[in-house]
């Protein structure tokens, strides 16, 4: 299974009810757990951490954001130690560099540019972005939200730097993070699992659901995040299954189990 986190799992810094048995029941059933997030500025270190005291434990390796997916989608197409330009913050930069990558000061000679939010970006950072790219250099973005919730309301995301980006040079980014398949298909490729027999659950219909789709996987809706139940009425995307939160989720597993 691929488990979405924000809106999943919490909302913020809180915990969304059900999460220890959540966890409890996949672990019980032995469900090999993969989660994914489009979130490149947290590390999977400090998603551990969040989890452990929301009382679910979780293994590094079951965790994969876009800036890793990122970084293992560039290493498949760059060699080992080759430059590149990022815009990101704390989580991109660690994923970068241990797949191997030096991180440019400048547009200088780099081989990609790599974009995903940066509440600290300057004018400086998408200069060096553009100039890079009109040099020839791979223009990938993490995720393309284009917003993202906070506390003052939406927030500008990683979306917001990619245009910019893309309005200079006239160059689409290659989107790692939902709703385009690649997060999907590296998740797979972890659980060494085939689309068939894996599950993504998910609380937004055009990134979780739709990406997933993509990836030939089927979709479980949560309604604690994003998705309400009058989006779903006349949205071209449809999950197989929708559920109003973990709880009922346990309850309906649980029930199958005995
Ligand atoms: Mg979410």
């Amino acid at each position: 299974m691929i488990v979405d986190l924000d809106g999943v799992l919490w909302r913020g810094q809180t915990a969304l009810p059900g999460v220890p048995e959540f966890f409890e029941l996949l672990r019980q059933r032995s469900t090999p757990l993969i989660l994914a997030t489009n979130n490149s500025t947290i590390s999977p270190q400090a998603i551990q951490d969040k989890l452990r005291g929301m009382g679910a434990k979780v293994r590094l390796e079951e965790v994969i954001t876009s800036a890793e997916a990122s970084a293992l989608w560039l290493a498949e197409r760059m060699e080992q130690g080759s430059a590149v330009y990022a815009i990101g913050e704390a989580g991109l930069h660690a994923a970068l560099g241990e797949a191997g990558f030096t991180l440019a000061k400048t547009a200088d000679g780099v081989g990609a540019v790599v974009v995903g939010m940066n509440r600290q970006a300057t004018w400086t950072d998408v200069s060096e972005a553009v100039f890079a790219i009109h040099a020839g250099a791979l223009f990938v973005g993490t995720n393309p939200d284009a917003t993202f919730p906070s506390e003052r309301g939406l927030a500008p995301g990683a979306g917001t730097l990619l245009a910019a980006i893309q309005t200079a040079t006239g160059v689409e980014p290659t989107i790692i993070g939902k709703p385009e398949p690649h997060l999907f298909q590296q998740a797979l490729a972890r659980l060494g699992s085939s689309p068939e027999n894996t599950l993504a659950l998910g609380d937004r219909l055009e990134t979780d659901i739709l990406g997933a789709q993509r990836a030939g996987i089927r979709t479980v809706l949560v309604l604690t995040g994003v998705t309400q139940r009058k989006d779903l009425k006349g949205s071209p995307i449809q999950p197989d299954w929708v559920f109003d939160g973990l709880p009922q989720i346990v309850r309906s597993l649980s029930g199958d189990a005995a």
